[in-house]
């Protein structure tokens, strides 16, 4: 299969059967913005409980959070946001496409990133002057190269009519919600360093060229921990957590070949070390996760701009130092196209060609589907209303009586639901060895069993579990 055409049929597929439409789509759009369907929204659920459940749940030191989208401007001057956090823009001059100028560089075999100063990335981009295309137009005559500032500004609580003067800001990554909150959770929640803290939650950005569908948004979802610990814990816990962010890859049934580790080749000042975790999008190996060292850099900024003291007062060794930081760090969006690019499959069953999304059945939008063989059958139709409405108490099953049992099939392995229950007229006794069992088929195999209807919750709840 063609990787570019792979990329078709995942956003064919995302919108046919709503899993993500474009935002505003009847608009016209809104670049940057995308809105997740019926199916979508069920399966970004999914992989946020995955998140959850590995990063709260199953750990014993990490507590949750869900801090404000808004916050004080100070924490976006104490984080460098408003006067770093910026991406290198240039323009096309003859059809005024605004481009990054690192992933033009990266596209003719260069690099630059955001860390370098712009008079370090003009001098790269002139060397490669002669050799860079527009994405759009494909002329060679572009603008210096400039920094933009992505964070995205708002009016919010300024009445003076001019509130660019002092804007508020919607936070640019949740991380800083969890450092602004270090103090409280440690007043409150009976931790001891080391701990960590967990948020999912909006970010928006003001990405210069939103591209590749929900890879590269303006608004998008961030699933970020970050752990607390002494200085010359760091970089050990630092380990750890690559570690146990592989692992959770793994887990969630990706191929190991498709992910691969990236070290940052420049590192902010502060940073003791960053890696990403890339995922073979079928436009090429490209972040998912980063996993970063960060030092005491959020806490003593925040300390400094705020008067509070963010310091930690160890009981056991009588020592006060500022924690030093391990984040993790991980879009819902972009796993949520991993997710898809990964599980997507096409094979022949029988004499039919189908796509089938081999979700692991803990991710899949739908768990279940219940048909009643025949719809013009009442007692069928009943017996089916019965375990349908049985099931669907528990988990998140659905109900098709339309159309033939093998279409119905077809159209529940395009969403990936594991499990098709068909309720028959052996159900209903018609072969007394038979009843009260219904068919049920395997996704990924097209197998068959019979199975009595008292031990259907236990064979789906064992099958999310797995
Ligand atoms: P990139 O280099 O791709 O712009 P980044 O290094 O700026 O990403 P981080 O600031 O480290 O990303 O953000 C952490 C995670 O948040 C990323 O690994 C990614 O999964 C997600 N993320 C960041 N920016 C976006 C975006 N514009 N759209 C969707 N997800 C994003």
């Amino acid at each position: 299969m063609a990787e570019e055409s792979l990329m078709e049929k995942i956003v064919s597929l995302c919108k046919r059967r709503g899993f993500v439409y474009q935002g505003s789509e009847i608009y016209g759009g809104f670049p940057g913005t995308y809105d997740y369907g019926p199916y979508g929204v069920e399966l970004a659920n999914n992989i946020r409980a995955a998140w959850w459940r590995a990063m709260v749940q199953h750990e014993n030191n990490i507590v949750g959070l869900d801090s404000a989208i808004f916050t004080n401007p100070k924490v976006w001057e104490a984080s460098g946001h408003v006067s770093g956090f910026s991406d290198p823009l240039v323009e096309c001059k003859s059809c005024h496409t605004r481009s990054r100028a690192d992933h033009l560089l990266e596209a003719v075999g260069a690099f630059a990133d955001e860390k370098m100063s712009i008079e370090e990335i003009n001098t790269v981009f002139d060397t490669h002057r002669a050799t860079i295309t527009c994405p759009v137009c494909g002329k060679k005559e572009f603008t210096e190269v400039r920094r933009f500032n992505l964070l995205v500004q708002s009016n919010l609580g300024n009445f003076t009519g001019d509130w660019t003067k002092e804007p508020t800001y919607l936070r640019g990554e949740t991380c800083q919600g969890i450092y602004i909150n270090f103090k409280n959770v440690l007043d409150s929640a009976r931790v001891k360093i080391p701990f960590g803290i967990a948020q999912i939650g909006k970010a928006f950005r003001n990405e210069i060229a939103p591209r590749q569908y929900i890879f590269r948004l303006r608004e998008l979802t961030q699933m970020e921990m970050q752990m607390f610990v002494r200085p010359e814990d760091e970089m050990r816990v630092y380990e750890e957590w690559r570690a146990k962010r592989w692992q959770y890859y793994l887990d969630l049934g990706f191929d190991p070949k498709n992910l691969k580790w990236h070290e940052h080749e420049n590192l902010v000042f502060y940073a003791k070390a960053a890696w990403d975790i890339e995922y073979k999008f079928p436009f090429g190996f490209k972040e998912m996760e980063g996993v970063h060292a960060r030092g005491d850099y959020d806490l003593s900024q925040h300390q400094k701009f705020s008067g509070t003291d963010l310091s930690y007062f160890d009981e056991a060794t009588k020592e006060r130092f500022v924690p030093h930081i391990v984040e993790t760090s991980v879009g819902l969006d972009r796993t949520f196209l991993a997710v898809m690019t990964e599980f997507y499959h096409e094979d022949t069953m029988g004499d039919d060609t189908r796509v089938v999304m081999r979700f692991p059945a803990k991710l899949a939008p739908i768990k279940a589907a219940v048909f009643p063989l025949l719809k013009n059958k009442p007692e069928l139709v009943a017996k089916a209303r019965e375990v349908y409405t049985m099931l669907k108490k528990d988990l998140r099953v659905e109900w098709d009586d339309n159309g033939n049992v093998g279409k119905r099939y077809r159209r529940q392995d395009e969403i990936g639901t594991p499990f098709c229950i068909t309720i028959d007229f052996d159900t209903l006794g018609e072969n007394p060895d038979l009843a009260d069992t219904v068919t049920v088929r395997d996704r990924d195999t097209g197998e068959q069993k019979r199975i009595a209807i008292e031990d259907l919750s236990a064979l789906l709840t064992e099958a999310i579990k797995a």
